[in-house]
């Protein structure tokens, strides 16, 4: 959780801060420049304005003159070089320019093509200036860029102007319509659609072209005169104006190159940064920051919907003791060993590998059908066994499978947003410490199962003390008889839990919790006490007690008074110690032999009879028969469980029987249900029986009854 955070505020401190100084700065100096060449523009314009003025109110005493002539229909326009106007009459011709009568004809209307569309121009006879008109309306400018500095540099405009101009524009159309000369080309072209450029007529570029509109009073009354200016521009001045531009632009383009550049060299840096943070110190590898990210990544990008995807966990079993009878050195050199060929055999873009703590690695692999993922991980396991040629490495895996599943209750259905790749990887975990019982090599598959297996775990930790306490287990006996007289001959303690809350709860739901947890210890002893005092009520309430065998866990080997700690219990019920027998599992025979048989022998003499339990199931303890002094050898129920008609089941069993007479030892028959089989275990000599064919456990009141019985 913490490293997916660590990793997005790397992501977002790498490009973020500057990207927004850079960009403000730049907006800034953009404005700025902007601003700077806008007023320097207008301050050339604005200079040569004042001569505009003069220009046209000269052509308006000229239009006075004209109409006051009696040559109605007129309409005047503004030069620009000459500051002078011509003048059309009512068919579009120009009839006056320069302050010459130009009657003669050579003012002539040209289009000018497709240079600035739909723009009809003027030229006076000389073609020195041009009077752009456009579809008639004069009014509308032709050119953006005076559109944009318009309201700007003509600040006396009046504001009928767009009216007055379409007005005129109208008055213009009707006049143009007729007898106009048609289009022709001729030597100037607009580029851009900005600027009109003169071309003189040996064809070189002698200025530019800028309408502008000018306004002035023709008479007392109020009357104005609205006159179109072609305000030159000469070269030096575009060029001046190019410069400033060209400026603009340049500092534009080196902003851009510095925030692109700045921005690659940042996304360079962080891929460094990153690769770092996915770097694995041991292997060289991917480490666990890598999987969180890039896996969980990849999880969420999975659209494919033929493909599932599973999370797995595997462990090397004891790496810690390789290291410690190795070498740290030698333990890190085979971690790289398996890293390499787990990473060899995963997609390297379609899955994920990574080195998560010492002995763990996590993977995160694509799969069609989970027969086919199985037998993939079945064969990468059998892989790492052999990662090493000199040594047999066992691994344990942990798989979470991520599914659309057809099973709408599975836990392997998981919403793409809310998948959170570090749950996923605990899920394959717990999965895996499932097999942490043995060290074998294998997997184990996440299922619902296993969530109420660990949340049953958790309630049963919570509770135990409790219940305790509270007296809530109970002792049940299972009588043993011998199946020759059907005589009462022992019993076997029992723990049930009658719990509260959840009834009746058989010993396989909490014993093996209890001796993973070392509870156990309690129970055997709450056990052990609560049996010596029944036997001892029993005994002085004068019914005929026989021995009664309570289970002591492995667990409990570890400690060395064992068997002064069971003395004492049984003491302080006062009860004799030949009413007790101590059951040791089988499994108990595989840890210290030389404390266990210490232990047995101190038992053996403080009076109680010791039998080991679930012979014959699980483990082979034949060997440890010939060192162990026991008393009983009680014989698994898995004996009596088989199927087998060839009669080989029996051949074991009689063969078992005799082994343990042989060695002076009673012998017990677990699990015995049906009546051949007692018949059998009698001819064969078997001492007792403790099956549901006699009895089934149960509570001490009934078991009294049993002892009144006999
Ligand atoms: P166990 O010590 O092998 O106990 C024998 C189990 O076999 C008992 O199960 C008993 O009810 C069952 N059984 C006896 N005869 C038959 C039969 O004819 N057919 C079948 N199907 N089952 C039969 P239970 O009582 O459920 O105990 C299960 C296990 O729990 C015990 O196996 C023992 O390992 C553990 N356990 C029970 N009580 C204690 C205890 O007080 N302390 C310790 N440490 N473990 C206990
Ligand atoms: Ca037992
Ligand atoms: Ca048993």
């Amino acid at each position: 959780m913490t490293n997916k955070r660590i990793y997005k505020k790397i992501r977002r401190t790498g490009i973020g801060g500057t990207l927004v100084a850079v960009l403000i700065f730049a907006v800034i100096t953009v404005s700025v420049l902007l601003v700077a060449g806008q007023q320097l523009i207008a301050y050339i314009i604005d200079t040569k304005m004042s001569a505009e003025y003069e220009a046209l109110e000269k052509m308006a005493d000229m239009y006075e003159r004209l109409e006051s002539s009696g040559e109605a229909d007129v309409y005047g326009y503004l030069d620009m070089y000459e500051r002078d106007y011509i003048i059309l009459d009512g068919e579009g011709k120009m009839i006056h320019a320069k302050g010459e009568d130009t009657r003669s004809g050579n003012g002539i209307r040209i289009g000018i093509g497709t240079y600035i569309n739909n723009v009809e121009a003027f030229a006076d006879k000389d073609f020195s200036v041009i009077y752009p008109v456009e579809r008639g309306r004069i009014a509308l400018d032709p050119i953006a860029f005076i559109s944009w500095f318009r309201h700007d540099i003509i600040k006396p405009l009046d504001e009928s102007l767009d009216e007055t101009a379409s007005a005129d524009a109208e008055d213009v159309r009707e006049r143009l319509g007729s007898g106009s000369a048609g289009r022709q080309s001729f030597g100037f072209y607009g580029e851009d659609d900005r600027v009109i450029y003169l071309v003189s007529e040996d064809g070189k570029v002698v200025g530019g072209a800028l309408p502008v509109w000018l306004s002035v009073n023709m008479d007392d009354k109020g009357l104005k005169l609205i006159g179109k200016a072609m305000f030159g521009v000469k070269l030096r001045d575009m060029e001046v104006m190019g410069i400033i531009a060209g400026v603009i632009a340049l500092v534009i383009v080196l902003l851009s190159l510095y925030l692109i550049i700045h921005a690659l060299v940042e996304m360079v840096r962080q891929r460094r940064v990153t690769s770092y943070f996915f770097r694995d110190a041991v292997t060289g590898g991917n480490n666990r920051m890598f999987f969180q990210i890039k896996g969980e990544e990849l999880l969420k990008k999975m659209r494919n919907r033929n493909k599932n995807y599973a999370v797995v966990d595997i462990e090397l079993v004891n790496y810690r003791n390789y290291v410690v009878s190795h070498s740290l050195k030698q333990g890190e050199a085979l971690l790289r060993k398996v890293y390499r060929l787990l990473e060899k055999n995963t997609h390297s873009k379609n899955e994920r590998c990574a080195h998560m703590t010492a002995p763990t690695f996590g993977l995160v692999l694509r799969y069609i059908s989970r027969n086919g993922l199985e037998m993939r991980l079945n064969g990468l396991l059998e892989l790492l066994e052999k990662v090493d040629k000199d040594h047999k490495f066992a691994f344990q895996a942990g798989v979470k499978l991520i599914d659309r599943g057809e099973d709408a209750e599975s836990t392997n259905i998981v919403p793409w947003k809310e998948l959170d790749i570090d749950e996923e990887y605990n899920k394959a975990c717990a999965a895996r410490e499932v097999l942490a019982v043995n060290d074998e090599t294998g997997f184990a598959v996440f299922n619902d199962q296993l969530v109420k297996d660990r949340q049953w775990l958790d309630t049963v930790q919570e509770k135990q003390a409790k219940a305790v306490e509270n007296e809530e287990f109970i002792v049940y006996y299972q009588p043993k008889y011998d199946p020759k007289t059907d005589e009462l001959r022992g019993a076997e303690a029992l723990i049930r839990w009658q719990s509260p809350e959840f009834g009746f709860v058989t010993p396989f739901r909490f014993i093996p919790i209890f001796e993973k947890n070392g509870f156990i210890t309690e129970i055997d002893h709450y056990m052990l006490a609560h049996v010596a005092a029944d036997q001892k009520r029993w005994l002085d309430a004068g019914f005929k007690c026989v021995p009664i065998s309570v289970n002591v866990s492995r667990a409990h080997f570890i400690e060395s008074d064992l068997a002064e700690q069971i003395r004492d219990i049984v003491d302080a019920a006062t009860c004799p110690h030949e009413l007790i027998e101590i059951e040791l599992t089988e499994s108990a025979f595989f840890d210290d032999k030389k404390a266990l048989i210490e232990t047995i022998n101190r038992l053996k003499g403080y009076g109680f009879a010791v039998s080991m339990d679930d012979f014959g199931a699980g483990y082979s303890s034949l060997n440890s028969l010939k060192d162990m002094p026991l008393d009983v050898l009680k014989l698994d129920a898995d004996f009596f469980r088989g199927t087998s008609d060839d009669g080989r089941g029996e051949i074991v069993v009689s063969e078992a029987i005799r082994l343990a007479k042989n060695l002076n030892m009673r012998i017990v028959a677990e699990g015995v249900e049906v009546k051949e089989q007692v018949d059998f275990l009698a001819s064969e000599g078997c001492d007792m029986i403790q099956g549901y064919y006699y009895a089934k456990p149960m509570p001490g009141t009934d078991y009294e009854q049993r002892m009144i019985q006999g």
